[in-house]
């Protein structure tokens, strides 16, 4: 196992046989390994450094039925909102205030936001931030919609693949295509946009193949961004009695992405922190080197709710921001408030 977990290192890619077998079979001093390796790996591009984004969860409206999401259209339980205009750029001056240089916009695909509204919240967010950078989070939209966004100056655009089993992928998203979230990624990198890609951990019926092949996509799109979390499950969906993923495993494919991946920018995510009390810093221990606190407001906080137990529902902006730095140097890494771009990255 060391020597499969050598060539990893060394060559950045395993054939699916070989990524199979590393899922299969390792043992506990084999993750120590391959941790070790990926924390080297993290260390050759990216130092100690973590970058953090402004996370802005803007509207939890939803056209979609995802079955594993709390806000699926078909969840009457959610307590809708949308964030206007004003209090997103509130948000926006909360976290320049806090030294912020990359907001995401995050949402659900909600018809009210426009690509009009939308490449207009662009511009004025860079006009009035133009040092930042603007990562756009709100799903599935056409070549000509991601293209005006990146017109307006969007930078980024986080559209996890959610699993690379097309099976998979159509039994948890009713009304969906697999070859439509693949096109999208496509157009997204065609653009120019940094692209994030990523999948869920413990979904209903997922296999070690299935990372297999979530990883084999991975290589092969080569995002500059990765999100991967455990699936959570949330009570008001038809996943509510399911077991949800874990920590360890979100941590063993968390190592294993850096190594294919090596400079790829990777966030500790919220649910890793929700369903382990130190997610978070096991995440950067195992080759992640992003987090993204939470600027939203703290009255909507509790509404977007993907998940059961997601953490800090109920903190506000400079608390988020002082608790995940206060994380981030409890395991010896440093926060950094530059825009964080992909090592390769120029616009
Ligand atoms: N609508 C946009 C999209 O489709 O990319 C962005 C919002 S969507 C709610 C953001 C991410 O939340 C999804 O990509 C999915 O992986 C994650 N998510 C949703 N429900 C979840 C759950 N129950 N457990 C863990 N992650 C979940």
């Amino acid at each position: 196992m060391k020597e499969l977990i050598d060539k990893l290192y060394e060559n950045n890619s395993l054939t699916k046989d070989e990524l199979l077998f590393l899922l299969n079979n390792s043992k506990e001093a084999d993750i120590v390994y391959l941790q070790h390796k990926a924390t080297e790996t993290r260390k050759t591009h990216y130092g100690s450094k973590v970058f953090m984004r402004g996370l802005i969860e803007f509207s939890n409206f939803c056209a979609r039925d995802c079955i594993y999401c709390g806000i699926r259209k078909s969840n009457k339980s959610a307590e809708r909102y949308r964030l206007s205009k004003e209090q997103i750029l509130e948000c926006c001056q909360i976290g320049h205030d806090l030294g912020y240089k990359t907001y995401v916009l995050q949402g659900g695909e909600d018809p009210y936001y426009t690509d009009e509204k939308i490449v207009d919240l662009i511009k004025t967010i860079k006009s009035t931030y133009p040092e930042c950078a603007i990562t756009l989070s709100i799903g599935e939209k056409t070549y000509e919609s991601y293209k005006k966004f990146y017109d307006a100056g969007a930078d980024r655009y986080l559209l996890r693949h959610e699993t690379n089993s097309k099976h998979l992928y159509e039994t948890l998203h009713p009304d969906m295509s697999y070859e439509n979230r693949i096109r999208c990624l496509n157009d997204l990198k065609k653009i120019g946009f940094q692209v994030g890609a990523g999948f869920m951990v413990g979904l209903p019926g997922q296999t070690n193949e299935d990372f297999a092949d979530d990883l084999l996509y991975l290589k092969e799109l080569e995002p500059e961004m990765v999100g991967i979390g455990p699936f959570i499950s949330q009570k008001d969906t038809p996943l509510s009695n399911e077991k949800s993923g874990t920590a360890h495993m979100t941590c063993i494919l968390l190592s294993i992405i850096r190594l294919l991946l090596p400079k790829v920018l990777l966030p500790a995510t919220t649910a890793l922190g929700s369903i382990d009390k130190k997610g978070r810093e096991l995440g950067l221990k195992s080759g992640a080197n992003v987090v993204m606190p939470n600027l939203s407001p703290t009255n909507v906080r509790d509404k977007y709710a993907l998940y059961d137990g997601k953490i800090c529902t109920g903190d506000e902006a400079a608390h988020c921001r002082n608790c995940i730095e206060g994380r981030i140097r409890s395991v010896g890494f440093e926060v950094d408030m530059s825009r964080g771009d992909h090592t390769d990255y120029n616009k």
